[in-house]
């Protein structure tokens, strides 16, 4: 190593392992994100700490880097489980975040003996207690499956020196709290404590004061402030005009990555579908599919072979998709702040990106919500050249109808997962009431029904073991260019 690498703003500045740098070399990543300049000397120095930061600011490193140089001296190069405590355990809301987490901390530590390895729901549980019985310092988790592996005596928690809670307020949102507070009492009192949230109400106020000790705070984003480089706009349009205005706009500006985001699970797999039947390259993202349905849509999204994800607010979150030009809003968020989340994917780092929002009259409401929020009137314009009265009307029908016969929507993680029955829940009550005229595909007919379970012993990505003992193996991406990284090519 230079002299130079050890300059200020440089990774080696912290002073991190050459392992981990060399890790960090190999991932791209030349300069500190704005959060890792704050978090790693204060988490290296021991110190609890409340971090305000969203995905996609690099917060991931920020705490995971410290935290392996922090494990380091106890690593062990031994084959045997017991010199492999759990050490680091990083919650995680939803199972694509555990996952990405994962693949991101397991790539930082890849020149180290330190094993990490990823715990979530709706897969089988053998690998995984496999992975936990041979021994991990690093430990990525959802709180339900987590507490699964407690139960089932695949898992001891007592030598834990560091939690992480990640995405704190999304957890509390899912209904995690009464698992949260199980799992803290089942870790030492002595230890270290990170969390981070995008938001800081009250709620994650008082859950921090409950096990936190004097916590640093940190913050890099304004909260609810809405990226400067997009282009938001509305478009007034009818509901039941609003499948076809979506695939509208999809073909009259070319689309070819673009969320689309609706309010509900049901409204979600039919939005989807209609537009594969119009044509275009969609699918279907939300909490009822499989683990593995959800990661070949993601990866077909990744690569192209869909160009259309169609997801509710649940599933979108974590998604590690950067630079997205556009996303659409086929509902309108009930949510303020989740319009924040959702137009937050799309205009990164000085790239320009569009937010298109379809309102129909009885949405207006929460246009003004949302205005409010961020602080700007959101131009209202009329979709050119579309014209719903010359198409054969299609599927008109309200997302809200015929809900109740279906699938309750709960997890299948042994029906462990509370948090995911509050997902369903919630989403079916953003279900907006709507009349209902006659529809021309059967699908709109039939009453909702989920992804069948993935089968044990499956071969949904986290099932498959690999060397670092992780779940999922990631594909190397091009440094992030929203991060002020090098340019995608
Ligand atoms: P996160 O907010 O942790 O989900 O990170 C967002 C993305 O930024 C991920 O794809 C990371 O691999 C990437 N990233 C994190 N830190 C850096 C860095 N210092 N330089 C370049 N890319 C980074």
């Amino acid at each position: 190593m230079t002299s130079t690498d050890a300059l200020p703003g440089s990774f080696a500045a912290f002073g991190l392992h050459p392992d981990v740098l060399r890790a960090l070399a190999e991932q791209g990543y030349a300069t500190p994100t704005p959060i890792q300049d704050q978090a790693i000397p204060m988490v290296l120095a021991g110190r609890d700490l409340m971090g305000a930061a969203q995905t996609g600011t690099g917060k991931t490193a920020g705490f995971a880097l410290p935290i392996i140089q922090l494990l380091l001296p106890q690593a062990s190069a031994s084959m045997s489980p017991a010199r492999h405590p759990v050490r680091a355990l990083i919650l995680t809301p939803t199972r694509e975040l555990a996952d990405q987490v994962a693949a991101s901390v397991a790539s930082y530590a890849v020149h180290t003996p330190l094993r990490t390895t990823v715990v979530f729901g709706g897969v089988d549980m053998a690998p995984q207690t496999a992975a936990l019985r041979a021994g991990v310092e690093i430990l990525i988790a959802t709180p339900g499956r987590l507490l699964d592996h407690v139960q089932q005596k695949t898992l001891n928690l007592g030598q834990t020196q560091i939690l992480v809670l990640d995405e704190a307020d999304r957890m509390l949102d899912m209904g995690f709290l009464p698992d949260l507070q199980r799992i803290i009492n089942l870790l030492p009192k002595q230890r270290q404590n990170l969390m981070f949230s995008a938001t800081f109400s009250n709620e994650i106020r008082k859950l921090a004061q409950t096990f936190m000790r004097d916590p640093l705070s940190i913050e890099v984003a304004r909260r609810n402030a809405t990226a400067e480089n997009v282009s938001q706009v509305v478009y007034e349009v009818a509901s039941e005009h609003k499948r076809a205005a979506v695939a509208h706009i999809i073909r009259a500006r070319g689309l070819k990555q673009v969320i689309v985001f609706s309010n509900t699970k049901i409204g979600t797999s039919r939005l989807a579908r209609e537009l594969q039947r119009e044509g275009i390259k969609a699918d279907a993202i939300h909490g009822d599919k499989t683990q593995k349905d959800r990661m070949i849509a993601l990866e077909g999204f990744k690569n192209g072979a869909i160009e259309v994800l169609v997801a509710t607010d649940v599933a979108a979150r974590g998604l590690d998709i950067v630079e997205l030009p556009c996303v659409i809003n086929y509902d309108l968020p009930h949510s303020p702040e989740d319009y924040v989340h959702r137009i937050g994917r799309t205009g990164r780092a000085g790239a320009s990106g569009d937010a298109i929002s379809l309102m129909s009259h009885e949405e207006e409401r929460y246009v003004a919500d949302i205005e409010k929020l961020i602080k700007t009137k959101i131009e209202r314009l009329t979709l050119e050249d579309f014209h719903p009265g010359d198409r054969p009307r299609r599927a008109a029908r309200g997302e809200g109808g015929r809900e109740s016969g279906r699938d309750s929507g709960r997890d299948r993680d042994a029906g462990r997962d509370f948090g995911r029955e509050r997902e369903a829940r919630h989403e079916r009550a953003a279900a907006p009431a709507r009349a209902a005229p006659a529809p021309v595909d059967d699908f709109f007919l039939k009453p909702y029904v989920s992804s069948p379970p993935a089968p044990a012993g499956s071969d949904a990505p986290a099932a498959r073991p690999t060397s670092s003992g992780l779940g999922i193996s990631k594909a190397p991406r091009p440094v992030a260019a929203l991060l002020g990284g090098a340019k995608k090519s």
